[in-house]
């Protein structure tokens, strides 16, 4: 409950999300999917509706769909039927829809993500398949055009309970969600392409005198960013709590309604009167056979399942060590996060691999506006060179100029060619980017060499015969007495002594002195 106008408010707010799945070609034909190509260039008489053409169901839209059905933890029907749902309108030139009506491909599901500190859950009612419109564009004076590429294109529509309570949780699920689908692969999601689109229904249980009253449902249709998500369920938020105090209509059937996003003024807007399902006429398409899920090929399709973003998180952030809220950005990309655990399986210190990854390899990519895992630097240079920080062979300056260098060649070899091996351990240019190689090139290797190391010492001592006083006389001054001679060795060995070595050598030369004087 929030308080609003002061009365006690709760938002009601379920999802219907329409994800386009990442199908090379059509739902029901062999049309290929694509977006901005010139339009109507992508049809044929299925996707155009002409009389007598007949769908046949692309397999892989299923495979897709079944996936994320799977990750939403929902059961996946045996038995699923096609159904035809009726309606109008220049952009659907059968005049009817295919989708999933009394028997969807998957129902009752749950998703689980992190919301506020806690768990948020969320039912999933159903996923279905179903397929696209085209586009009416209005960009002609004085007449409007349609374009059917669209029409046709596999949609996975995924129902959720009304179970989200505010703006910021319907956005997170929103996100969470936008995430799934592309680690799964079975979508591109692109947002500003019309990929995956958002239709929230909000209404509120109002709190008054002891009284509960609960306000007419408002579906906001189409939106296709979270910042149009989350606007549209905060404005409806406090518009219906207005216009139940102005009017004191609560919901009764027949009184939903559907209203529309306007980006400029950032309010919703009044659409025509939702439609009840009995309008729709479904019954069930006659020229599609009814869809048997084999069992074994669904039991397969599980077993395959990537580790979801959700537990993937929660394991680097105990695996690798990182705070919270840095381990998103290590696995939104889900190359990215394969590459680091590719990486890690090389053995070594992983908190310094993450932390490499959060700090110059996430610079450079952010620079070159690709993911980590599009560098063009092997798991196994990763590695080395987290390694060489680790045992001390190089520092962490070093370390960064190591890696500006390793990409500096990257970028040589990429412009310089384009036989790109995957190989990478027999190819020449893949010594190249050796990190050890290069951080011998650069002459930052630490010397762990004791002699050399206590010929710097005895330097540093004798030309610093005050901070050696002060370290042997005076208990206080002692601290940092060492830490300057320290830094005088690493000045004089050109930043090459291997510092661990140094302070111990600093500490047995200063106890030596000082037992001499007594
Ligand atoms: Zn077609
Ligand atoms: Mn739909």
């Amino acid at each position: 409950m929030i308080n609003i106008n002061g009365l006690a408010v709760e938002p009601i707010i379920g999802l219907e999300i329409h994800v386009q799945l990442a199908t090379r070609t059509k739902m029901w034909c062999g049309c290929k999917r694509a977006f901005g190509a010139e339009p109507n260039s992508r049809v044929c008489p299925v996707c155009l509706g002409l009389p007598g053409a007949l769908p046949v169901m692309n397999r892989r839209a299923v495979e897709l769909a079944v996936r994320t059905a799977l990750a939403l933890n929902c059961r996946t029907a045996g038995f699923t039927t096609w159904d035809r749902k009726s309606y109008y309108y220049p952009d659907l030139p059968k005049n009817y829809q295919i989708s999933q009506y009394d028997r969807p491909l998957s129902y009752g599901g749950v998703f689980e993500f992190p919301f506020a500190n806690r768990i948020s859950r969320v039912r999933i009612i159903r996923a279905h398949l179903e397929e696209d419109a085209g586009k009416n564009v209005h960009d002609f004076p004085g007449c409007s055009a349609v374009d059917l590429n669209r029409a046709g294109t596999p949609l996975l529509e995924i129902v959720s309970e009304p179970e989200l309570h505010s703006a910021d949780q319907t956005r997170e699920f929103a996100v969470q969600l936008h995430r799934l689908v592309r680690y799964l692969g079975v979508s591109e999601a692109n947002m500003q392409e019309g990929q995956m689109r958002f239709e929230p229904n909000i209404n509120l249980r109002i709190l008054k005198d002891g009284e509960i009253y609960t306000t007419p449902i408002v579906e906001v249709k189409n939106l296709n960013s979270f910042r149009a998500l989350h606007g549209a369920v905060a404005c409806e938020i406090t518009r219906q709590v207005e216009g139940w105090q102005e009017t004191g209509v609560v919901a009764t059937t027949g009184n939903k309604s559907n209203r529309g996003w306007d980006d400029e003024r950032e309010a919703t807007v009044a659409q025509r009167e939702k439609e009840e399902a009995h309008d729709y006429r479904y019954f069930p398409d006659p020229d599609l056979v009814p869809l048997e899920l084999d069992e074994a090929w669904v039991a397969e399709l599980k077993e395959h399942m990537p580790e979801l973003p959700i537990p993937r998180t929660e394991r680097f952030i105990s695996e690798y060590k990182v705070p919270a809220s840095d381990a998103p950005a290590l696995v939104d990309d889900r190359a990215t996060a394969d590459l680091l655990d590719q990486a890690a399986e090389f053995g070594g210190d992983k908190s310094t691999l993450a932390k490499h990854f959060l700090s110059f390899w996430a610079r450079h990519a952010n620079e070159r506006g690709t993911p980590i895992a599009d560098l063009g630097i092997s798991s196994k240079h990763l590695a080395e060179l987290a390694r060489l920080q680790c045992e001390g062979t190089i520092n962490a300056t070093a370390t960064a100029q190591v890696a500006d260098q390793m990409i500096a060649r990257v970028a040589h070899r990429f412009s310089g060619g384009g036989h790109e091996s995957s190989s990478e351990s027999e190819h020449p240019a893949e010594a190249k980017l050796s990190p050890r190689a290069i951080a011998e090139q650069l002459g930052v290797l630490q010397s762990r060499d004791e002699d050399q190391i206590a010929t710097w010492v005895e330097q540093a001592l004798a030309s610093n015969q005050k901070a050696v006083q002060d370290a042997i006389s005076n208990q206080k001054k002692l601290k940092a007495a060492r830490g300057f001679l320290t830094g005088q060795v690493m000045t004089i060995s050109g930043g090459q002594a291997d510092p661990k070595m140094v302070g111990a050598l600093i500490e047995e030369k200063l106890a030596e002195i000082g037992q001499s004087k007594v």
